[in-house]
């Protein structure tokens, strides 16, 4: 199988970039759903830890008790409430708060416009009445942006209906609790200061998905996925390579088998046209289910150091190229 290096040291280089914003390692919730971004979630809760990181948050509750040893408090973003006294649950509609049970910690999502999960502002005095007759804990309230990556003043909308959330909770007369609205594109693009915990996923990986004109960090990127040697032949020229046959050799060629494919979370549709990988090799016809062929005999080839370009490549994102590798790839920390 094919296997992901993990580089410490640009982790943690990316998380003091953040930290010099936020001014403290408390305010940042390490975004650590869907296997960490695809590098791993226990190795990135550890490594997290190390650095010095106290919060994280994940998808599932399944999640969060894999990771629980390594962090104070672990934010639940897509799953039902019950009383843990290390994990809050995102309340994503009224009908989570009846879901929940009592006694257990919540955080309430409040849609400021990206219609996607949270109550309505006009819910929101419901929402919290609920909450306090279903007994349940209200630690925070939050919302989500949907264009902070994208060159618009969108943001600056939603965070001014975030500013309205807040009075009208603490109107409510509640106080005591925590407010965040900042995911990785709004911590590079607005001060950190005002808010009081970050919830920091792609940037803490390397990526800003910003477009060039933002002034971005400093930021590098932690995984790369690498494949081993199987079988090496030489094509004659005319010769075809993999299913279907699609590539033809222009000449006689050294080709290697390498042990990655699309089972392994590496899309075949970078077969159609031909994906180069990071030692500019392109892929040779057709990618199969474990294999991939490339004109080298080298012993083991990167395949991509930088999601953020090979992502283009595929015309897609870092974040999806990243998740859909497969768990069980060996993750080996530099
Ligand atoms: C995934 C997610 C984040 C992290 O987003 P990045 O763009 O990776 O920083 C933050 N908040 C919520 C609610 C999310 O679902």
């Amino acid at each position: 199988m094919a296997f992901i290096k993990i580089n410490k040291e640009n982790f943690f280089h990316n998380l003091s970039q953040f930290t010099k914003k936020t001014g403290s390692k408390e305010a940042i919730g390490i975004v650590l759903k869907d296997n960490a971004y695809g590098h791993g979630l226990e190795l990135m809760a550890q490594l997290s830890q190390e650095f010095g990181l106290t919060q994280a948050v994940v998808r599932t509750y399944q999640e969060a008790k894999r990771i629980k040893p390594y962090f104070q408090k672990i934010l639940i973003l897509g799953d039902y409430a019950v009383q843990d006294e290390a994990c809050s649950f995102a309340l994503n509609s009224l009908e989570d708060i009846d879901k929940a049970e009592q006694g257990s910690m919540v955080e309430l999502k409040v849609d400021t416009g990206m219609h996607r999960n949270g109550v309505a502002l006009e819910q929101i005095r419901e929402a919290l009445e609920r909450i306090e007759h279903r007994e349940l804990i209200l630690v925070g309230v939050m919302t989500h942006n949907r264009s902070a990556d994208e060159l618009s003043s969108e943001l600056f909308w939603q965070q001014k209906n975030f500013e309205e959330v807040k009075k009208i909770v603490k109107n409510f007369g509640i106080s005591n609790i925590y407010f965040h609205s900042f995911n990785s594109a709004t911590a590079l693009r607005l001060p950190c200061n005002k808010e009081e915990t970050i919830r920091l996923g792609i940037g803490a990986y390397g990526y800003s998905e910003l477009p060039n004109i933002y002034e971005t960090l400093d930021l590098k990127p932690v995984l790369s996925l690498w494949a081993k040697k199987i079988a090496t032949r030489t094509l004659k020229k005319g010769q075809r390579v993999g299913y279907g046959g699609t590539y033809v050799a222009p000449k006689e060629m050294l080709i290697s088998t390498y042990d990655l494919g699309y089972g392994d979370g590496w899309m075949r549709s970078s077969s159609l046209e031909a994906f180069v990988t990071a030692e500019n090799l392109p892929i040779l016809g057709r990618v199969s289910m474990d294999y991939v062929s490339l004109e080298s005999s080298q012993d083991e080839v990167c395949i991509f150091d930088n999601a953020l370009k090979a992502g283009k490549q595929l015309n897609t994102i870092s974040y999806e190229l990243m998740t859909q590798l497969h768990k069980d790839i060996e993750r080996i920390v530099l």
